[in-house]
């Protein structure tokens, strides 16, 4: 697509350019690098609130938000304080510091399923920590997965299904061991017949399942909660432990994830995203039971260097206090549910083919009109619509994540006049891709 002349992008197309030499396909994840929509990725020099600026000075309404940790928009003055603040006794000290305490405290005194925490850096290494004390707890090595849903860089979770519906995983990955990919079943979502026939054949193997309970890393694949609750009786039933992967629902959809908005009780849960407040932070937690095989209680070794790094602890408990405070999370859920209401409105009068879903301030673009989509493969692979949206909105002026397989997010720093004009706009682009369809 031509970017309209009046619009400078030549210092992004610099950086890019010289970025190639640097990393593979000039970035250091894949998904920043444009493939998926188009064009090349612009580089972002600062953010304030719900504002981005690319280094050509361009200005964004940033819906992609970090890619969801930022759920109180970039540098929030109450988080940018206490970062800076305990940057000035220094950065990290690989011993205990007290800001470790402070956040585990203020999490578990409000998430009534889990007893004990440990942090990580990243939500893909508090997924893997998971796996590995699922197994370490129950003796037993397979893991069950959902097609769909992603857990980040995991090599025994890199894995596809294959054509059967319940069936042992291939790698997705080069470099991942068929040997790893075999230790995992995939299923599809939301199947309930097929989920028990897996647990009757499969049970005496597996440590755990685990699903990302509000799916949103290949569009927004929303569960019924019947099938969320069945996965719970059979796991109890079985013995096998349940894993919600929240790294991305966790602090997103309630202060307990969508834990607490289903109420159901996981016995291993992941966090990332917005419990590092913008610095790189994950945690796994479990009750006292599960969590005592963890070393050096147990015989589950996990460890890290900058693992409760003091910054992005405070960085982490400023933004949870924020998301704490009485009604948060309704009026950030009522606030979406405006924006993509008028849109979808609009959509349904003119009979175009797009509907956002949304739970809380997560939102995707749906194109192929199907609500509940039980696995990757039922997306609409024809991403040419979402692709136009999103080049007429970078044009505009918002900033969505580049991939039709990702969702958008609203922040509370988002006022009613940027999610207005944006609705306005989304709405143009819409009107303008399938009128010239015809
Ligand atoms: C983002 C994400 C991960 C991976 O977290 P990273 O911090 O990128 O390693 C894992 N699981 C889910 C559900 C995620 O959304």
């Amino acid at each position: 697509m031509n970017t309209p002349s009046s619009i400078n992008r030549s210092r992004s197309a610099e950086l890019f350019e010289a970025a190639k030499g640097y990393f593979p396909g000039g970035v250091n994840s894949p998904v920043r690098a444009f493939k998926s929509v188009g064009g090349t990725p612009l580089f972002i020099a600062k953010g304030d609130g719900a504002q981005i600026w690319d280094e050509d000075g361009n200005e964004f309404i940033d819906f992609c938000c970090s890619w969801g940790p930022l759920i109180h928009g970039h540098n929030h003055p109450y988080v940018f304080e206490k970062i800076v603040g305990t940057l000035q006794n220094g950065a990290s000290f690989g011993a205990p510091t007290k800001k470790e305490n402070e956040l585990a405290d203020f999490m578990l005194a409000r998430l009534p399923f889990i007893d004990k925490i440990r942090f990580t850096s990243s939500g893909t290494e508090a997924v893997m920590s998971a796996l590995r004390l699922a197994r370490g707890a129950t003796g037993k090595e397979k893991i069950l997965k959902f097609d769909g849903c992603y857990h980040g860089h995991v090599d025994a979770l890199l894995v596809q299904a294959g054509s059967g519906l319940v069936t042992f995983g291939t790698s997705s990955s080069a470099g991942v061991p068929e040997a790893f990919a075999n230790q995992t079943l995939v299923l599809p979502l939301n199947n309930e017949a097929a989920l028990i026939a897996c647990f009757e054949e499969h049970h005496q193997n597996l440590a755990a399942v685990i699903i990302e309970p509000i799916p949103a890393n290949n569009g927004l694949l929303l569960q019924d909660r019947s099938f969320l609750l069945l996965l719970r009786s059979l796991c109890t039933k079985f013995g096998v432990l349940l894993i919600f992967d929240e790294v991305i629902s966790g602090f997103r959809v309630a202060f307990g994830g969508a834990s607490e908005l289903y109420g159901i009780q996981p016995d291993i849960v992941t966090y990332g995203k917005i419990i590092g407040g913008g610095l790189p932070v994950g945690a796994y937690g479990a009750s006292n039971s599960i969590m005592s095989h963890v070393s050096p209680e147990g015989p589950v070794y996990q460890a890290g260097t900058l693992s409760g790094n003091p910054v992005a602890m405070a960085a982490g408990l400023a933004q949870l206090e924020l998301c704490a405070a009485d009604g948060f999370y309704a009026n950030l859920a009522k606030r979406t549910q405006q924006f993509v209401d008028q849109i979808n409105q609009f959509a349904q009068e003119k009979s175009f083919p797009v509907e956002l879903i949304c739970i809380g301030s997560i939102f995707w673009f749906s194109f192929n009109g199907k609500k509940r989509i039980s696995a990757a493969n039922q997306i609409n692979s024809d991403m040419s619509a979402f692709n136009f949206i999103h080049h007429f909105l970078l044009d505009n002026g918002v900033y969505f994540g580049p991939s039709g397989y990702e969702v958008g997010f609203v922040s509370s720093a988002h006022t009613d006049n940027q999610l207005q004009y944006t609705a306005e706009k989304i709405m143009m682009a819409i009107e303008t891709y399938y009128k010239n369809q015809h």
